[in-house]
């Protein structure tokens, strides 16, 4: 099952109980059941969803529940929270630090995405003032050091490695010593992943790691791996033990589920997630984050973080979500500024509910759909623009006439409105830790 797919059941799960009038807890059970059974349906391993059903239940007692107490908040609450646990491993990171020589290696099945991570890394620290480099001891594969040349030269990152040495713990070992003498801040060792024996391969990590001595082995997983994520990253955990993952290829159709459990199962941070076979697209791991996409309530901070290095004009929309304000041209902004980002159905996600919305259309035809929302836009007077929405809802006339003057229907004017009802809660709740989030930004 898609990673999307499964979001979107997790949240119809939800959504379907909270919307029913016998908020129950025979209703509350039948919502448990069937999130374990999207998370097993997406690979997730049988004994986290257990344990995820123990915790959610344990959370929610319906006999003590006053019945003043929301019931539908609380619920949706225990979910996030619950699956925000399940992809958090309460590890810190590894930050390198400037000015020393912080070695990174990469270990991987071939396949996993290993080179063109290694290059996107290095291309990230070197984007913020880090002087990085790249070291390829895959003296296996014939053809490794050439892709790993060819990426670093593309995006302008030294490298090493050698054509003629068949030790790869030797050609580490001198490509970590040259760069460390150069004083580069980020020296990146790429390994093999194959080898005609098992052994032989984890024997290789163990003699490149003691060679290099690596302030950070990072493992390289593919989002498409199923069940055997646990045993499989266990294994090098053993062996190499890593500090860090990066999932790749999370743009694909995979489940994602293998690799969630990878992460339960070692302990470790998903620290990157490879998003597309571009240098660029590479993502930062952030568990709230990912969660909230995953049910579709929209990545506000992913969207905060995207448009600010866009360096679009965001003033007045920064400013109004820090005081908890999100008036329709603030929506209305958002959507001309996701339609000059593209591509659609990358950026889509992060605005609360349009993963849903857009859901089964393609870039063309989501890009169509948002602009009949620019011209429904088009069609208010300046006043209903700066509103909340709210005199749209209480004088129906208004939105007869915005759907004349922009040649759309009544029901898309009130979507439209729903929609930028459940981003403006999202701001309300976001006003107060808006000011951290940039405190934090500033810091990075
Ligand atoms: P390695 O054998 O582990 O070094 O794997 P490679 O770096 O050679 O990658 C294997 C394939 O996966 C290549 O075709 C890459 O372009 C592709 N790939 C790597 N990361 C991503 C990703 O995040 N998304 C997509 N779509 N493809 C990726």
């Amino acid at each position: 099952m898609v990673l999307q797919d499964l979001g979107r059941r997790i949240n119809a799960a939800v959504s379907d109980l909270t919307r029913s009038a016998n908020l129950d807890e025979k209703a509350f059970n039948g919502m448990i059941k069937e999130i374990c059974s999207a998370l097993l349906e997406a690979d997730v391993n049988v004994r986290l969803v257990s344990n995820l059903q123990k915790s959610i239940k344990a959370s929610v007692n319906f006999k003590e529940l006053a019945p003043a107490v929301n019931k539908k908040r609380l619920i949706q609450k225990v979910v996030y929270d619950e699956l925000v646990k399940l992809v958090d491993p309460h590890a810190e990171p590894f930050k390198p630090k400037k000015g020393k020589s912080n070695v990174i290696m990469f270990v991987g099945l071939q396949g996993a995405g290993k080179t063109t991570t290694c290059t996107k890394l290095a291309r990230h620290y070197q984007s913020r003032g880090f002087k990085a480099c790249l070291v390829c001891a895959d003296t296996f594969r014939a053809g490794a050091f050439d892709q790993l040349k060819q990426n670093a030269t593309k995006a302008k990152i030294p490298y090493y490695g050698s054509l003629t040495q068949t030790d790869p713990a030797v050609v580490a070992r001198e490509g970590v010593e040259k760069f460390k003498k150069e004083k580069f801040e980020i020296i990146i060792v790429d390994t093999s992943g194959r080898h005609r024996q098992e052994d032989a391969l984890f024997q290789e990590m163990v003699d490149i790691q003691t060679a290099v001595k690596p302030d950070q082995t990072i493992m390289v997983l593919d989002a498409s791996i199923g069940q055997q994520a646990e045993a499989q990253s266990k294994a090098f955990k053993e062996t190499a033990d890593f500090g860090a993952i990066i999932i790749t290829k999370t743009d694909g159709h995979a489940s994602g589920g293998g690799a969630v459990s990878a992460v339960a199962a070692t302990h470790t941070p998903i620290v990157f997630i490879g998003t597309g076979e571009h240098m660029l697209d590479l993502e930062r791991f952030a568990p709230q984050q990912f969660v909230s996409k995953l049910l579709g309530m929209g990545d506000m901070q992913g969207l905060v973080e995207h448009v600010q290095s866009l360096k679009l004009d965001q003033k007045d929309t920064m400013k109004h979500i820090a005081e908890g304000i999100f008036t329709l041209r603030d929506f209305r902004d958002q959507i001309s500024n996701v339609m000059k980002m593209g591509p659609l159905s990358k950026m889509a996600g992060m605005i609360p509910g349009m993963s849903g919305m857009m859901q089964g259309m393609d870039d063309d035809e989501g890009s169509a759909k948002l602009k009949r929302m620019i011209y429904i836009y088009d069609s208010m007077t300046p006043k209903e623009l700066d509103s909340d929405g709210k005199i749209l809802i209480e004088q129906p006339s208004r939105m007869t006439r915005i759907a004349h003057g922009s040649g759309t229907m009544v029901r898309e004017v009130e979507d439209l409105l729903s929609q930028h009802k459940s981003m403006q809660d999202m701001a309300k709740k976001m006003g107060g830790n808006m000011k951290n989030i940039q405190r934090a930004q500033g810091a990075m």
